[in-house]
């Protein structure tokens, strides 16, 4: 028997102050409330309610030391949604702290997450901030009992265009604070696979308990991101050849958003300094949910909508 198609959209949880970071810009402190979780969340939130969808959260643990956003927490986990590590502070160059610094991210992010599952649950699923990964990672990841990791992003006109803005900002003498990452991320499949020691290569002989890497959808064939960014910003013919290209080739669908795709730069606040260098950003609102809500619409044709954990009893028996 077949099993049905299944798409996991995940949204990570980055709070402005990383955008900042990323564009060299002054950011805010991490203990401000963030206008993504009390602003962005809740669209969020009433969306996925509205279509029946169940995600997956990869959160910031320090951003759940802010008394606002604790309420959100806890509605994502009363709600049915997976809450997954992005780390306790988000370093873009977690790949090339110490191991001990490495693991510390992760262990932080997992003991502040922790309270707000439900009684018997525990955090199963990471993603790496900058989709940067790295043998050691996944050693951390693999020791600590994980089921999953989603960072890698084998997407080459994304890898490119990554390099080129880093290369320009440097040489505007205002670097980013951003790491390009592994070149090997090329040549990793594009379905899920448990991974060997190198996180972007397959096991030869897979062990049936061990972890999975999940990548972020890339088009097959255009090779395009099938991402939040590219949902919103390409042309609308563009993207539903990309959603239809995917969804005839995938039986699992990794679809990954960003709470930022859900915010209103025009009128919440904190996102002024941002706006002249994220184009998505001067989108209106209404158009940006309109298209992502067009997007889960049609692939709801085809896929069903779950949780990353809760794909992965069908990924290993469908051996995807
Ligand atoms: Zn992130």
């Amino acid at each position: 028997m077949t099993a049905q198609p299944l798409c996991s959209v995940s949204v990570d949880v980055d709070t402005l102050r990383f955008y900042h970071d990323i564009h060299g810009l002054p950011a805010p402190s991490a203990d401000q409330t963030d206008a993504i979780y009390t602003h962005a969340m809740p669209r969020i939130l009433q969306l996925f309610r509205q279509l029946g969808i169940r995600g997956t959260f990869f959160l910031i643990g320090e951003d759940a030391h802010v008394p606002a956003h604790r309420a959100i927490l806890q509605q994502l986990v009363e709600e049915g949604h997976e809450i997954a590590n992005h780390t306790q502070h988000h370093p873009y160059r977690l790949t090339v702290l110490s191991p001990e610094e490495m693991e510390d991210e992760i262990a932080q992010a997992e003991s502040t997450l922790q309270p707000f599952l439900r009684a018997g649950q525990r955090i199963v699923g990471f993603r790496s901030p900058g989709y940067n990964t790295h043998p050691y990672l996944l050693h951390i990841l693999r020791k600590r009992g994980y089921r999953y990791d989603s960072s890698v992003f084998p997407c080459a006109p994304y890898y490119l265009a990554k390099a080129t803005i880093m290369a320009l900002m440097q040489l505007r003498g205002r670097p980013s604070r951003a790491l390009l990452g592994s070149p090997k991320v090329l040549l990793a499949p594009h379905h899920p696979y448990q991974p060997s020691d190198d996180p972007h290569t397959p096991h030869k002989a897979p062990v049936h308990s061990d972890i999975w890497q999940l990548p972020i959808a890339v088009v097959p064939g255009l090779q395009l991101p099938l991402i939040g960014t590219s949902l919103l910003l390409y042309p609308a013919p563009l993207v539903q050849t990309m959603l239809h290209l995917a969804l005839r080739q995938s039986p699992f669908l990794n679809l990954e958003l960003h709470a930022l795709d859900f915010f209103d730069a025009y009128n919440d606040p904190g996102a002024s300094a941002l706006l002249p260098h994220q184009p998505d950003l001067r989108l209106s609102l209404t158009r940006k949910i309109q298209r992502l809500k067009d997007a889960f619409l049609t692939i709801q044709h085809t896929h069903r909508f779950l949780p990353i954990a809760e794909t992965l009893p069908v990924a290993q028996s469908n051996g995807l």
